[in-house]
């Protein structure tokens, strides 16, 4: 019993004309079932070689100082490289999760203030004094959703926003009210990103400046992940690039998907 994907377009005529046109996607969804699969197995394959790996240069790490500079050299490259396999090999298992479970059913109010200051620390470490980081609270409600999920989403967001300005800038990160909702915000007041890349920037691996997003240290899923993530959550991502004028983040959540300030872990389960 093999399932038929059908996709509608509905074009409307005047009041009463409507062209419906439907399509059989089922081979198309059935490719993309494919893909999806094959990344997730793959990248899960590959985490122990790349654990055993790790370690094994952890423990020649230590006896560093007894090996030749160069030899010592190339082991901090093979480290540095190591980890950055680790760190894409992980975003992709991620991605892949995302895409695959619905998503939903794991979702509790969340204290926003808390999760932003958690944040802010780490990409306060990340920055090392380079960048000014803080946060900034003006709406009360709760945001209903997933702890692990929205927190990625928001490291992703703040990392991009400390790794893509100059030293000296200012990233604020920001939860107020929205006309359909509450937002999440996260600005910088960096060089900013030209308006002809934004339409794109959520595709995997999409980079403005390919030589300097990888030796940011970056993995270029980031914002495939933070759009992912805001997808199961009903909400969207904005990005705002006034010229010259860094970079705005607006991760917009409907009122759905809002509770009182009160609300507890009780309430919210019965
Ligand atoms: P990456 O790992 O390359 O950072 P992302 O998906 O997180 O991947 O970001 C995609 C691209 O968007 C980056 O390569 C960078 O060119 C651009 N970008 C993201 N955030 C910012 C920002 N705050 N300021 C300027 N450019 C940014």
């Amino acid at each position: 019993n093999e399932r038929v994907v059908l996709q509608f377009q509905i074009t409307l005529y005047g009041d009463d004309e409507r062209l419906v046109m439907a399509r059989d996607i089922t081979r198309l969804h059935r490719l993309e079932e494919m893909r999806r699969d094959f990344v997730a197995n793959v990248s899960h394959e590959l985490r122990t070689p790349l654990t055993v790996l790790a370690g094994y240069l952890e423990t020649y790490a230590d006896a560093a100082d007894r090996l030749p500079p160069r030899l010592a050299q190339g082991l901090t490259r093979m480290q540095e490289q190591t980890t950055r396999m680790q760190n894409l090999v992980n975003d992709l298992l991620l991605l892949s999760r995302l895409e695959i479970d619905q998503g939903g059913e794991d979702h509790l109010p969340l204290a926003v203030p808390a999760l932003l200051e958690e944040v802010r620390q780490d990409a306060e470490a990340l920055s090392a004094g380079r960048q000014q980081v803080r946060v900034e609270i003006e709406e009360e409600r709760q945001l209903l959703g997933s702890d692990p999920e929205i927190h990625s989403a928001l490291s992703n967001l703040a990392s991009n926003a400390v790794r893509y300005t100059p030293e000296g800038s200012h990233v604020v990160l920001r939860w107020k009210p929205h006309p359909k909702g509450a937002c999440l915000e996260v600005e910088d007041n960096g060089e900013g990103i030209d308006p002809v890349h934004i339409p794109r920037l959520t595709e995997r691996f999409y980079r403005v400046d390919k030589g300097r997003s990888s030796e940011s240290g970056g993995t270029g899923l980031g914002l495939a992940i933070v759009k992912h993530v805001l997808l199961r959550h009903d909400a969207y991502l904005e990005i705002e690039s006034p010229p010259g004028n860094g970079a705005l983040f607006r991760c917009v959540f409907p009122d759905t998907r809002l509770v009182a300030a009160e609300t507890s872990l009780d309430a919210a389960s019965e």
